[in-house]
């Protein structure tokens, strides 16, 4: 088969550059849309959210085993003290013998000793846990702080996908408009340069193609000028269809 190059209405041809127009907005909106600076924002954001989250229950856990641990030494407290007095009110009853008493006034300093210092034991938790509370409430701050600077972002991102959808979506509709009242030989060429992703018409600016913005050869320039205006001509460094001025 004959490869015949495509001839058009010159007003036809130049309606290319209000589609290649479109195509370069397209390719920015698409570009934008993948760069917005909120998606990092998102993923560095979302990452400090699940840190946060997670030092948080590590906090909550560490409260836990401390309040655990300190029903445990109140606990432990109670019966020292309960046996304690059993023992002072048995020797003031004045019912134990000479040997029994030895061994209970012993017992009641022993106990006395054990009681002192599971208080400072609890005494001790008790300040173990104020830090540790301390430290929670700073991360659940730190926390509110960063999810709302997340869901921000995230706002900020949807806002700015749906001006770049809408701006994406004019874009497709122009474009079909523009290619649809097209010979169709003329937009299959385009779109067959364009979709290997170059720019597909560009203006002839003297010797110049503003596609790739190389100047044409002496050879190239005086075909182009010889050919008719109904021809589609082609820039020989680009394959950039020429608008002629
Ligand atoms: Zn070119």
């Amino acid at each position: 088969m004959v490869h015949v190059p495509p001839k058009a209405d010159p007003f036809v041809q130049r309606r290319l550059l209000d589609v290649a127009r479109i195509d370069q907005a397209t390719s920015a909106a698409t570009h934008r849309r993948t760069s917005l600076p909120e998606l990092a924002l998102i993923a560095a954001g979302t990452a400090r959210v699940d840190e946060l989250r997670n030092n948080a229950v590590l906090a909550q856990t560490e409260i836990g085993d401390l309040d655990r641990a300190a029903r445990k030494l109140d606990q432990e407290i109670d019966a020292v003290r309960a046996r304690a007095k059993l023992d002072a009110d048995r020797l003031a009853a004045g019912v134990a013998q000479a040997k029994d008493l030895e061994n209970m006034q012993h017992e009641i300093v022993s106990l006395a000793r054990r009681q002192a210092t599971l208080e400072d034991e609890a005494l001790e938790l008790m300040e173990t846990r104020e830090v540790a509370d301390t430290a929670l409430a700073g991360t659940e701050r730190e926390l509110t702080i960063a999810r709302a600077e997340l869901e921000g972002a995230q706002q900020r991102r949807d806002a700015a996908f749906a001006d770049i959808d809408d701006e994406l979506q004019r874009c497709r509709a122009e474009r079909r408009d523009l290619l649809d009242g097209m010979p169709a030989d003329l937009a299959a060429l385009y779109e067959q340069i364009r979709s290997r992703g170059r720019v597909a018409a560009a203006m002839l600016n003297g010797s110049r193609c503003e596609a790739c913005r190389m100047d044409l050869d002496r050879s190239a320039l005086g075909e182009i000028w010889a050919s008719g205006v109904e021809d589609v001509v082609r820039c020989t460094e680009c394959g950039a269809i020429l608008i002629r001025s």
